[in-house]
């Protein structure tokens, strides 16, 4: 027999027994949807890249998305506009800054260097630092905080406007749509999942209340509800512990 200290906590592991054992006659809880996310890597040279699967490392996650499939493509547009590398982590890379201790020249190891979408780290074709600033506007743009990289293209369908060269204007006008509506959906989706972040006071059966603390939607911890000065400290180093949480407010629901 197994103690549970209230219905939520029931609710919560019946649904982790489900996904654990898919019992043949459940329909609840076993289905799972494919989301992918934007990974911001954290490399020399950070690429941005769609993945289906969080792992915890040092990478930024933007996301995730219900669309697996637009997904890619629209992060390789974002890619090429910056001019960021999308090569294997493995390609190694030479900043133009860097010092050459052979002094062999390099030449770019793919065609994206020669089409001008990417800055070529991998044959210093850029200094670290001008790459790390693409980098940021990449981390801005994915946040909300610009849109440079939409205005560089608009000037360009602009100019394609005034060729009345009417095709690649159309082209353009539709990888501006497509940005846009993925920045939007990412500004929309980041205000809904940090209303998901609090603290779910439980009272319990024969006074057993609990406290969990929910994350971006996630169960992520569960305390007895703290009765002491002693108790409430140990929450919040719990808290801290917790990546970022330090940015985000607490707040408590009943
Ligand atoms: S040009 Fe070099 S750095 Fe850029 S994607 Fe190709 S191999 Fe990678």
């Amino acid at each position: 027999m197994e103690y549970i200290p209230n219905e939520f906590s029931t609710l919560v592991r019946e649904m982790k027994l489900i996904q654990r054992w898919q019992p043949r006659f459940n329909v609840q809880h076993k289905r799972k949807r494919m989301y992918a996310s934007v990974k911001l890597t954290r490399e020399v040279a950070p690429r941005i890249v769609p993945v289906t699967r969080a792992i915890p490392d040092g990478s930024l996650y933007f996301g995730p998305f219900p669309a697996v499939g637009t997904v890619g493509e629209t992060v390789r547009e974002l890619a090429h506009l910056v001019g960021l590398r999308d090569c294997p982590r493995s390609t190694p890379m030479f900043f133009d800054d860097q010092l050459e201790v052979f002094g062999e020249s390099r030449t770019p190891l793919c065609i994206r260097a020669e089409l001008g979408t990417c800055l070529a780290p991998c044959s210093g074709g850029v200094s670290g630092d001008a790459y790390r600033q693409k980098v940021a506007t990449a981390r801005r743009f994915l946040e909300g905080r610009t849109r440079a990289p939409l205005a560089a293209l608009e000037i360009r369908m602009q100019s394609a406007v005034a060729r009345i060269d009417s095709e690649y204007a159309a082209q353009l006008r539709d990888r501006i749509k497509r940005l846009q509506n993925f920045q939007e959906h990412l500004a929309a989706f980041r205000g809904r999942i940090e209303s998901l972040t609090f603290l779910y006071r439980v009272p319990g059966f024969v006074g057993d209340s609990r406290l969990y603390l929910i994350r971006r939607g996630r169960l992520r911890h569960e305390f007895p509800y703290p009765t002491s000065e002693g108790e409430r400290r140990k929450i919040d180093e719990a808290f801290a512990r917790l990546k970022k949480w330090r940015g985000e407010r607490r707040r408590v629901r009943d």
